[in-house]
């Protein structure tokens, strides 16, 4: 069993990236793979416990990308960020983010909560400060019960403190991924079935024409209905099937490392097909593929 899904301190998750490389192999995991939102600052760390610890460890990233008006995220496997066109992009990305969290205190202040950049800052440490950081400050503040309520209520998509980023397209985020010589999977297409049922097909079509390599096609929140269906049509295009947790924090009545809600169970043929290719573009990922050899 593999987890090629998790968040680490690097964006908006508790574990830091070496601690996640830890549980998993206490868990038993065959594979680890770190893909934090819009960062690949985690990386380095992964890929240094994986070596110390013998557990083949895969650095990745997600992105979030939009079209015909629905939000969607790609995975984005064995990227080498130190390509300039790539970093540029990342950049960008981070700047956005940086800027979008006094957008969203203004409008908090708008609404009587006053809470500063300071404590925002303070609460996401060494990570890009992200909404989940601004609803923690809430929370503690006792304005909302828990994280769940400060998106539902203030900070989700189409409530009042809510504020849009800086997207790439999926073309950009295809041909950042591509360039780096990664590998672009599309990540939890339940969640897009949920927004709008009709758009999966015509999107998977569209991304394969821009590069895509695989669905992730186990993932927490999928039922078995809907991950065998994400297979074959996967396998119909000759793309790679994933899968993993989507883990950002533990006890928090979110997917669990490794097992999700419980019956996730990503098989090691995930990650070996996925290490394979992986292997071929970007030979120096060997060591890291399989720290054992
Ligand atoms: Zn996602
Ligand atoms: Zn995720």
């Amino acid at each position: 069993m593999v987890d090629l899904h998790t968040h680490s301190t690097a964006s908006d998750g508790t574990w830091s990236p070496g601690r996640i490389v830890e549980e998993a192999v206490r868990l038993g995991l065959r594979a680890v793979g770190l893909t934090d939102h819009d960062s690949v600052d985690g990386n380095a760390e992964l890929v240094e416990t994986g070596r110390t610890l013998g557990l083949p460890v895969v650095p990745g990233v997600e992105i979030s990308t939009r079209w015909n008006g629905v939000t969607f995220h790609l995975l984005g496997y064995g990227i080498d960020p130190r390509i300039p066109a790539v970093k540029a992009a990342f950049d960008r990305l981070a700047r956005s983010r940086e800027a979008r969290a006094p957008r969203m205190l203004a409008r908090l202040q708008d609404l009587g909560v006053p809470i500063t950049l300071e404590e925002v800052r303070a609460e996401a440490g060494t990570a890009l400060v992200g909404r989940p950081h601004v609803a923690r400050v809430l929370v503690r503040k006792g304005v909302v019960r828990d994280v769940q309520e400060a998106f539902d209520r203030l900070l989700g998509r189409g409530r009042p403190a809510y504020v849009d980023k800086d997207r790439l397209d999926p073309a950009e985020a295809c041909q950042t991924i591509r360039r780096a010589g990664g590998v672009a999977v599309l990540a939890h297409p339940g969640l897009i079935e949920e927004d709008d049922p009709a758009l999966l097909r015509p999107l998977l079509d569209h991304l394969v024409e821009l590069g895509l390599e695989g669905v992730e096609a186990f993932y927490s929140r999928h039922t078995r209905e809907q991950q065998e269906r994400y297979r074959s049509l996967a396998v119909q295009r000759n793309l790679l099937v994933t899968g993993g947790s989507d883990f950002h924090e533990p006890g928090s009545g979110g997917p669990a490392l490794g097992t999700g809600y419980g019956s996730l169970e990503v098989p090691d043929a995930c990650f070996e097909a996925l290490a394979r290719l992986l292997k071929e573009r970007r030979p120096e990922l060997g060591p890291v593929l399989n720290p054992g050899l």
